[in-house]
């Protein structure tokens, strides 16, 4: 019998009326012959409004006791879900994080899954239950709750899917699909009939909001099929599966993130002190640039997100007299464009085309990163969204995707 993973988001069961809706979706699915493991979000905003609760009692509330708060947001929904799927005559229990076996390591509110004891949920699908699984929660070894960051119930799905080795895992949210750009920005943008892991690996990491980068990462080292698709139509979603077809050396999708400063570090020589420094606090580094003079002393610029800024200039100060540095910049109100396609390297015109759309719209580029998977670029803020439909309108999508993405 196929087993399949479905995850719905907290809009797809935002109100008691959708959880009603995800119950048909399921119901389908089990009619149809499939054994079924549902991992869900909490209920629309309701984690938002936990995190609101918190903040008004404390401006850093510890994170032990966020993560006890956040993970009753996902108890909410997969015990209601539940509910309705044995009032409608289906056997569904619900299972918090620690109760499916969903071990982590010990980093509070942004931990990492490590294992999945999956034999309760297995037993269970072999009599024919269905399980309903709480997204983005987990436990450690000592019996401590954890959280895996905002968006984290995606990574429960793969990973879950991974470890009961699921045919399909189905990705249920408010979109239809993986967009060409995101539909909001650009309205012309084209949904994916397929698209390779590795693509959707950029495409997530460089600010497509769709699927979470880490549920990715996970899908791609597991080779987890994965659908995203609407939870409110039935409207075919995007696959996304297995290796990029080599031969499309297109790009496939433009994507942008906001809320990006840069760091420069002028005259310092303890480069890998300084990275060890900013790995240990968890602190995600994203393009860097590097020149060294004829004494070695190094001119460092790199990117990090916005909130981690005022803990990466903290760690700076704390750590001078390590780094010796001499002078330190920093920028705001940077974004980070890129286009997202096979063999960029290998396809510098794709490259070029960038540099000559953004120069046609006068926007500066300040950093640029490039690897075989994609292209980056780092530019004001308020220009991002601009960029985005230049590149997306010089990318000829109409053209290119009939004949390298839709197969
Ligand atoms: N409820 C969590 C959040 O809002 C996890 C998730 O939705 O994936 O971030
Ligand atoms: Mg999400």
């Amino acid at each position: 019998m196929p087993l399949i993973v479905q995850k719905f988001g907290g809009t797809s069961v935002g109100s008691i009326d959708r959880i009603l809706m995800v119950t048909e979706r399921i119901v389908e699915a089990k009619n149809k012959g499939n054994d079924v493991v549902v991992v869900v979000s909490a209920m629309g905003q309701s984690t938002n409004s936990l995190v609101d609760m918190a903040e008004r009692l404390s401006p850093n509330p510890a994170g032990r006791e966020m993560d006890m708060l956040l993970a009753t947001g996902e108890q909410v929904s997969i015990s209601l879900l539940a509910m309705a799927l044995i009032s409608k005559g289906y056997p569904a229990v619900s299972l918090t994080g620690w109760q499916a076996g969903i071990m982590t390591d010990t980093v509070h509110n942004r931990a990492r899954i490590v294992h999945i004891h999956s034999d309760k949920i297995v037993n269970l699908v072999r009599k024919g239950t269905i399980v309903i699984v709480a997204g983005f929660q987990g436990i450690t070894e000592d019996g401590e709750v954890t959280t895996l960051g905002r968006g984290g119930s995606d990574t429960t799905a793969v990973a879950l899917a991974a470890s009961i080795k699921a045919d399909l895992c189905e990705i249920y949210t408010d979109v239809s699909g993986v967009f060409s750009a995101n539909p909001r920005i650009v309205p012309t943008a084209k949904k994916l009939v397929r698209i390779s892991l590795d693509e959707m690996m950029e495409l997530a990491t460089l600010g497509a909001s769709v699927l979470h980068p880490r549920a990715v990462e996970c899908a791609k080292k597991y080779n987890v099929r994965l659908m995203v698709r609407s939870s409110f139509s039935d409207e075919e979603g995007t696959l996304i599966e297995g290796d990029v077809d080599m031969e499309a050396k297109l790009v496939c999708g433009v994507t942008h993130k906001d809320h990006i400063a840069k760091i420069t570090i002028k005259k310092f020589d303890a480069l890998s002190s300084l990275f060890t420094i900013l790995v240990k606090s968890h602190i995600d580094v994203d393009i860097i640039t590097q020149c060294s003079d004829e004494l070695s002393l190094t001119n460092l610029s790199f990117t990090v997100s916005i909130e981690d800024l005022g803990r990466t200039l903290d760690l700076l100060e704390s750590n001078k007299t390590t780094l010796a540095f001499e002078e330190l910049n920093t920028e705001v109100g940077l974004a980070k464009v890129s286009i997202v396609g096979s063999g960029m390297v290998s396809n510098p015109e794709a490259t070029a085309r960038m540099f000559t759309a953004l120069a046609s719209e006068h926007i500066p580029i300040k950093m640029v990163s490039h690897s075989e998977m994609k292209v980056s670029c780092i530019i004001p803020e308020d220009m991002s969204e601009r960029a985005v439909r230049t590149l997306h309108s010089v990318f000829g999508f109409d053209v290119l995707l009939k004949e390298a993405v839709l197969h």
